[in-house]
């Protein structure tokens, strides 16, 4: 039996609704985004928010719509993708990575508060897995210092809420990823989301090299408009072909999420009594239920991998620690040890399959090979 690591559930309408983009006049961004945008800020009661064509993308085009470059310093997760850090060395300025917590490997307020400088102008918390990191309790500890930014990294957590509060709820700007193989999916793509409509107004600048007027917008009212450039960009609109993927997973999403919370109790039952790790849930937590990590230990991490990939299991890594790759421990020379908790669940943990239509007899089979195969080793 072979077991991908992720299958996505895009339904018949969802190619027709594509399939009517391709007839109509605009491929770019138009109104299939504009009308996405407005499902959107229904959805998170917020009502900036633009479509990007990538979680990084919108992230550069965050940070420059801050002004946030040369000289300032961002407080980012050492326990991440290596996205959440190469946004700000793309933008100039400087990625100072704290550690996580070891039950949840989520960002922790106390070391964030150890690591603010009179230089530091945004922190970028991750909503490790679909769990929510706290950022009511982040913005009340901040509020003695100058203005930090918080940036919320919610590539895994569209669904998540925190004492039923959304992300984008208690942040500056919230940043969803729409990869292929994120709970909500275009492909590639993302949402920027804020309820600072003066900062939405820089971001849809610097989404579209700094222009001052959209493409689409400039054609409106039938007659050329000359657009200026009051502040630099990059190029992160997402065009309306990919746009059309969304409005059917966001209406469903909740439906998906229920599919998902069984899947990940079904492992959460099996490892209960075995020598496993998994990341805890704290009180309050909506889980999104993105990615479902376990940890064994690290001499056999590679090889239980080798043993799932030979028996037809998908897996992956979320994630090394980004300090030990070789970009960052070179340019700023970090040791081992630096950042204890990440790189040790780093060298620990592996990805299990985890989409909503991931069946019982798949799941079975998976814990069949672990039973069989996996702990023989390990135990
Ligand atoms: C996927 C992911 C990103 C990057 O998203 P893209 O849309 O591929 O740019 C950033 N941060 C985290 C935590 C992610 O999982």
């Amino acid at each position: 039996m072979k077991v991908p690591f992720y299958r996505h559930s895009l339904k018949p309408e969802d190619f027709n609704a594509v399939s009517s983009v391709l007839t109509s006049p605009i491929l770019t961004s138009g109104p299939v985004c504009h009308k996405a945008e407005e499902t959107l800020a229904e959805f998170f009661a917020i009502s900036g928010v633009k479509l990007v064509n990538s979680w990084t993308n919108g992230a550069v085009a965050t940070l420059l719509a801050l002004d946030i470059g040369p000289g300032d310093e961002v407080i980012v997760p050492a326990m991440t993708f290596i996205a959440t850090a190469n946004v700000v060395e793309l933008v100039g300025a400087k990625p100072i990575f704290v550690d996580v917590d070891p039950d949840t490997f989520l960002i922790q307020t106390e070391k964030i508060l150890e690591a603010i400088t009179n230089k530091t102008k945004a922190i970028i918390p991750v909503h490790m897995y679909g769990q929510m990191f706290d950022v009511k309790r982040l913005r009340d500890a901040i509020s003695k210092f100058h203005k930090i930014f918080i940036i919320e990294d919610s590539a895994h957590a569209f669904e998540a809420r925190l004492n039923d509060l959304k992300c984008g709820a208690n942040s500056d700007v919230a940043i969803f990823s729409f990869y292929a193989t994120k709970n909500v999916t275009c492909g590639e793509g993302g949402a920027i989301v804020t309820k600072d409509l003066n900062l939405l107004s820089k971001i849809q600048q610097t989404v579209l090299h700094g222009m001052t007027a959209g493409a689409a917008d400039r054609f409106k009212s039938g007659q050329y408009k000359h657009w200026g450039m009051e502040r630099l960009g990059t190029k992160a609109n997402l065009p309306d072909i990919l746009a059309a993927l969304l409005p059917n997973q966001i209406q469903n999403v909740y439906q998906q999420l229920a599919k998902r919370e069984k899947i990940a109790q079904f492992y959460d039952q099996y490892f209960a009594s075995k020598n496993i790790e998994i990341p805890k849930i704290g009180e309050g937590v909506l889980h999104a239920r993105h990615l479902y990590p376990v940890g064994v230990p690290s001499s056999k991490r590679d090889l239980v991998i080798k043993i799932l990939g030979e028996n037809g299991i998908g897996t992956t890594v979320n994630y090394k620690a980004v300090p030990t790759m070789t970009y960052y421990k070179q340019k700023y020379k970090y040791q081992k040890g630096d950042f204890p908790v990440s790189e040790e669940w780093g060298n620990q943990t592996l990805t299990l399959p985890l989409f909503p239509d991931l069946n019982l007899e798949e799941l079975e089979y998976i814990v069949k090979v672990f039973e069989t195969k996996v702990f023989p080793v390990i135990d």
